[in-house]
């Protein structure tokens, strides 16, 4: 049985009074909180084990690095990869996908495109920019259609000049699912590269980066419960072959000559300098604790608690709720919009009220534009496993209070 109020014991965090009011924590899809778990394996880490990976023969050294490495065998499962060669730790998403994109300009030249989506969080969007600028290849965006990406619109603009295609498994803003297998079917049909940005997708739903078919997946520690400043670029072994290094120094050599160096093998070749170790090992036990969930309770989790607040935001009047209408299209993000009251405000009135939500651009600076809210900009509030009915109930009166609050 799930039970979040039981999850909650173990993130203290979480017990808190902001405003005078109990803290009820929205904003997950900006970062999550952390279990005791993941705090003691850090701290453990770093009380017992601390020593550099794969350089020392002593035993300190061998502890961090069995540790380090089966952090990277703990990634390869919970997403489903065929070995940890395809396994690549980064800093996060931003990262990965940054390094993606200097394959990406290894391939392409001026007569090629690359695909993207008008939902894209800026870091699934600049980097792109960026290849297209340095290679003279055409970046073409897929539209959206009732608060989902507009499928039509992919397969009309998808060709044989198309040579990556790189979406977003879960919108940050409209929360909702993209069919990224379907997407990687039709990108492998044209002969394209399947880049998945799972930055939203792999904290709330079962991975499986094989039956997706994705070339390249991208995804981040600190919104899956485990630390900042770690992530994770998973690559097709074939590909992260061709794949030339990013980054050139210690720990990602083989031979250093005078003239000329060789690299280690797989993932290696792509780790240069002295990695997040703490981060890597703090990742680790953050995949113990949600695998001991199981994904599918997770998102069964939270697709309950949407199917419960959803009727109730429906109905306060002058809400505007982005995204797709239907619950099974949304994973637990939810932005909205108040009618005459600007998101800062909005976002302040409700941390009057202890509720923790983002409000902004969310990084979609060019979704916020299609979607004409006027203010460019919308408020935003996320859930994850702790979060309750009771958090649900919070935020609704948090919401008709804040409304009532500013009415004249
Ligand atoms: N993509 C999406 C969809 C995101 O929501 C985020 C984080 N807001 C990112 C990419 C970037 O993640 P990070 O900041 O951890 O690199």
């Amino acid at each position: 049985m799930f039970d979040a109020e039981k999850i909650r014991q173990d993130f203290p965090i979480l017990d808190q009074v902001v405003n005078d009011e109990a803290l009820v924590y929205l904003d997950n899809a900006a970062t999550t909180q952390k279990p005791l778990s993941v705090l003691t394996a850090l701290r453990d880490y770093y009380e017992s084990d601390n020593a550099n990976v794969h350089r020392g023969v002593h035993s300190l050294a061998e502890r961090a690095t069995a540790a380090y490495e089966a952090s990277r065998e703990k990634v390869r499962a919970f997403i489903h990869a065929k070995s940890t060669k395809e396994v690549l730790f980064t800093r996060g998403t931003t990262t990965s996908l940054n390094w993606v994109s200097k394959f990406a300009e290894q391939c392409l030249t001026k007569d090629d495109e690359i695909l993207i989506s008008i939902m894209e969080h800026h870091s699934n969007l600049v980097p792109w920019q960026q290849v297209a600028n340095k290679t003279g290849a055409t970046l073409k965006f897929v539209g959206i259609k009732n608060g989902q990406l507009d499928m039509e619109d992919l397969k009309n603009k998808l060709s044989a000049k198309t040579k990556f295609v790189s979406m977003t498994q879960v919108s940050n803003v409209l929360g909702c699912i993209n069919p990224i297998k379907e997407i990687a079917q039709l990108a492998h049909q044209n002969g394209a590269y399947m880049v998945v940005d799972g930055a939203q997708s792999t904290p709330h739903m079962q991975i499986d980066v094989q039956d997706l078919d994705a070339d390249f997946f991208a995804f981040s520690g600190h919104k899956m419960l485990g630390p900042t400043g770690i992530g994770v670029l998973y690559g097709k072994e074939e590909l992260l072959n061709q794949m030339n290094p990013v980054e050139f120094g210690g720990e990602m050599i083989d031979f250093v000559y005078q003239d000329y160096s060789t690299w280690s093998e797989l993932p290696w070749k792509f780790e240069a300098g002295t990695p997040n170790i703490a981060g890597s090992i703090g990742l680790g036990a953050a995949i113990d604790y949600l695998s001991a969930l199981t994904m599918p309770a997770v998102e069964a989790h939270e697709r309950q608690l949407m199917d419960y607040l959803m009727p109730k935001l429906r109905a306060i009047d002058g809400l505007t709720i982005y995204g797709p209408e239907d619950n099974a299209n949304r994973s637990s993000v939810i932005a909205f919009n108040l009618e005459g009251l600007h998101p800062h405000d909005l976002a302040t009135g409700l941390d009057m009220e202890g509720v923790a939500v983002r409000a902004g651009h969310h990084c979609a600076q060019p979704l916020i534009e299609v979607l004409e809210t006027k203010v460019g900009a919308t408020a935003r509030a996320s859930f994850y496993v702790y979060n309750t009915k009771a958090d649900c109930d919070k935020f609704v009166e948090a919401l008709l209070a804040t409304k009532a609050f500013f009415s004249f």
